[in-house]
């Protein structure tokens, strides 16, 4: 596969939000196929850098390409699904987990034509990855936390996208939940799906990480193998005195030994 064809490409990307700058040198590639796992601590720029990605919020900076095309020439929308982080409570909106996951849809089918049997496949298929293809009836607000949380990822999985981010899908849902989606991820995975998944903490998602990035304080602080999550919060990871390299993992300097021990090993 070519360079060009990289779902993402950004180099030197930057952020400002009403002048102040929220995102500095942000170098990430992103192959085909591949599981990140963008990690750091509240505050860091993960969702802003998840925004600039899908074209939600504008780059100040920097070049992105999504799968080989310039940011401004890109189109193919439909290959990419966005579960963006979820707000604290539940909206009350009296929607089925159907109509929910049939609106992942809508980049797919053209105005006000009934869905064709090829869209009802794939919502039936989406809810199955999920595993709520017996809830499909249900109104969404009587759903827990945890299984809305699959709904949206169910209605993003409807619009069959090939590059996949989540934005904390973890924070708040309880632990069979969480193997839930990690199971649905898992299924994605083995489709040959890339996924960038935002999580401060990765629980049951862990074995899935082919690739960890730490944000801190809006630039990359580490881009490289998977880390524990005790590592990611490690209170000197990514200190300013360790300098960012183009994927050079942090650890690979001096004064971050609880951080290098473990990637230090026979590789
Ligand atoms: P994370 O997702 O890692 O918790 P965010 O990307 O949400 O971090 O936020 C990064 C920084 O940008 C924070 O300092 C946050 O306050 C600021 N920020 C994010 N969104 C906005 C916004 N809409 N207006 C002002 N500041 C924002
Ligand atoms: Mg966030």
């Amino acid at each position: 596969m070519t360079d060009t064809a990289l779902p993402v490409r950004l180099v030197d990307g930057a952020v400002a939000i009403g002048g102040r700058p929220i995102l500095r040198g942000i170098d990430l590639t992103v192959g085909s196929g591949e599981f990140v796992a963008l990690m750091g601590a509240n505050g860091s720029g993960k969702s802003t850098l998840v925004r600039a990605l899908t074209g939600l919020r504008p780059l100040a900076a920097g070049e992105l390409h999504l799968f080989g095309t310039p940011f401004d020439d890109f189109a193919a929308w439909q290959r990419i699904g966005f579960v963006p982080q979820r707000t604290s409570a539940s909206s009350g909106v009296p929607a089925s987990v159907w109509e929910v996951v049939a609106s992942g849809r809508l980049t797919r089918r053209r105005l006000l034509r009934p869905l064709s049997r090829s869209d009802r496949r794939a919502i039936h298929d989406a809810l199955r990855v999920v595993g709520l293809d017996d809830r499909a009836r249900d109104g969404v607000s009587h759903l827990s936390g945890g299984q809305q949380q699959r709904v949206l990822i169910a209605r993003a999985l409807a619009g069959e996208p090939d590059l996949f981010f989540l934005d904390e899908p973890t924070a708040g849902v309880d632990l069979p939940n969480q193997h839930a989606l990690a199971d649905a991820l898992r299924q994605l995975k083995g489709r040959g799906a890339t996924i960038v998944l935002v999580a401060h903490e990765l629980g049951p998602l862990a074995p899935l990480v082919d690739r960890a990035v730490v944000m801190r304080d809006g630039r990359v602080a580490y881009d490289g193998p998977p880390l524990a999550d005790h590592e990611v919060h490690h209170p000197d990871f990514g200190e300013p005195h360790t300098h960012h390299h183009h994927a050079t993992p942090a650890a690979q300097h001096d004064h971050a030994p609880d951080v290098a021990a473990p990637l230090e090993g026979p590789r």
